[in-house]
C-alpha cells in the first residue's frame, strides 16, 4: 500500500454542514476517525458511520496520525488551537494539523509559526464544492503550507476532494480560496441580476437557465443555485453569515495589500441588506431576495 493510501487515524473537530460529510467520507476510504464537537450530539450523530465522538479535543487528538478542523471562522480555529486543552497542548501523535475552514490567512501564518516551534506542522486547506461536494468527496482543496506537511496530509485529502493542489506556504490556501469567494459572490450577483431583468421581460427563467449554462455565462452559481434561485428557495447550504465572514476576509486582505476591489464592495452590502432583513441562516443564494425587493417582487418566503 502507497503512502497515498495507506489507511491512518483522524481526530476530527467540527461536525457541521461540511465536516460531517467529511468525517464520513474519511471513514468510507479506510480512516480511522474520532470526532469533537462543541455540540455534542453533532459528532454522536455520526455514531451510525463508525466515527467514533469524543468528549474532548484531547481525546480526538490523542494516537491520531492527523487532526482535521472545520470550524466557522478564524476565532473558532484559534479556540482550538490556542484555548485550554487546545491541540497546541494536545497535538495528535503524528505531529499535523490541518485546518479546512475559510480563516484569516494573516492568523493561519500566525498558527503555523507557533505550531512550528513545538514542532507541530500546520496546513491550511480550505475547500470549494459545498455541501453537494463534501458529500460526493468531490471537493476543490486548495492547501498552504510545508511541502513535506503537505505530502503528509495527501492521503486524507484524497479521501475528501478531487482536485487537491498545493498552491504555496502557510496562508497561500487561505488567498485562494477568498479569490474563489469573491467571484462566487459577484457571479451570484450577476445571476440575480440576469434573472431579475429576464423575468421583468416575461422571459421563461428555466429556458433562459438552460440556454445560459450552454454558453459563455455558464458558471457552477448558475448550475447548482440558479434553480433555488427561480423557485424562491433560499434554504440553507451556505449560509448568507459565512459568506459575509469570508467577503470581510477579502476585504481586510484588500486593505492590507492594498487592491481595490470595486465590486466585492457593492455585492457585500447587498449581502448585508440581506442579513438585515433576517437572512443571515439563509443559504447565499438568498441574495435574490435584495434583487426581489428592489424590482417589486417580492415573493412569499
Ligand atoms: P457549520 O457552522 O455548519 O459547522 C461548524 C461546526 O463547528 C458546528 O457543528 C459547530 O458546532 C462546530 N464548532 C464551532 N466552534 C467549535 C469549537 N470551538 N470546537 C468544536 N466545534 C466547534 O459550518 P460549515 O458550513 O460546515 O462550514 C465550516 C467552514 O467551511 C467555514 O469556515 C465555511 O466558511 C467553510 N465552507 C463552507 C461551505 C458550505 O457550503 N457550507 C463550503 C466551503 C467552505
Amino acid at each position: 500500500m502507497t503512502q497515498g493510501t495507506r489507511p491512518g487515524k483522524v481526530g476530527f473537530i467540527g461536525i457541521g454542514t461540511m465536516g460531517r460529510e467529511m468525517a464520513i467520507n474519511l471513514v468510507k476510504a479506510g480512516h480511522e476517525v474520532t470526532a469533537f464537537d462543541v455540540r455534542p450530539e453533532a459528532a454522536r450523530a455520526l455514531r451510525e458511520f463508525a466515527v467514533r465522538p469524543a468528549a474532548t479535543i484531547a481525546d480526538a487528538a490523542r494516537g491520531a496520525d492527523a487532526v482535521v478542523t472545520m470550524l466557522p471562522d478564524t476565532p473558532d480555529v484559534e479556540a482550538v488551537v490556542y484555548g485550554a486543552g487546545g491541540l497546541l497542548a494536545n497535538p495528535p501523535s503524528g505531529r499535523l494539523v490541518i485546518d479546512m475552514s475559510t480563516i484569516a490567512p494573516g492568523a493561519v501564518r500566525r498558527m503555523h509559526a507557533d505550531l512550528a516551534r513545538a514542532d507541530i506542522a500546520f496546513v491550511d486547506a480550505p475547500v470549494s464544492g459545498g455541501p453537494i461536494g463534501a458529500k460526493n468527496a468531490s471537493l476543490t482543496i486548495m492547501a498552504g503550507g510545508d511541502a513535506a506537511a503537505f505530502a503528509q496530509a495527501q492521503r486524507f485529502f484524497a479521501a475528501m476532494g478531487t482536485t487537491v493542489s498545493h498552491v504555496g506556504e502557510s496562508g497561500a490556501g487561505q488567498t485562494v480560496k477568498l479569490c474563489n469567494q469573491l467571484i462566487c459572490g459577484i457571479n451570484i450577483q450577476a445571476i440575480c441580476e440576469a434573472l431579475a431583468l429576464g423575468r421583468a421581460a416575461g422571459v421563461d427563467l428555466d429556458q433562459l437557465r438552460k440556454v445560459l449554462l450552454g454558453g459563455s455565462a455558464a458558471s457552477w452559481m448558475l448550475d447548482k443555485l440558479g434553480p433555488q434561485m427561480i423557485a424562491g428557495d433560499a434554504s440553507a447550504g451556505f449560509r448568507i453569515d459565512l459568506m459575509l465572514k469570508d467577503l470581510r476576509l477579502v476585504a481586510q486582505q484588500a486593505q492590507e495589500t492594498q487592491v481595490p476591489l470595486p465590486a466585492t464592495a457593492l455585492v457585500t452590502t447587498q449581502y448585508l441588506d440581506a442579513r438585515a432583513h433576517g437572512e443571515g441562516s439563509n443559504g447565499n443564494q438568498a441574495l435574490f431576495r435584495v434583487y426581489d425587493r428592489m424590482s417589486g417582487q417580492e415573493r412569499a418566503q
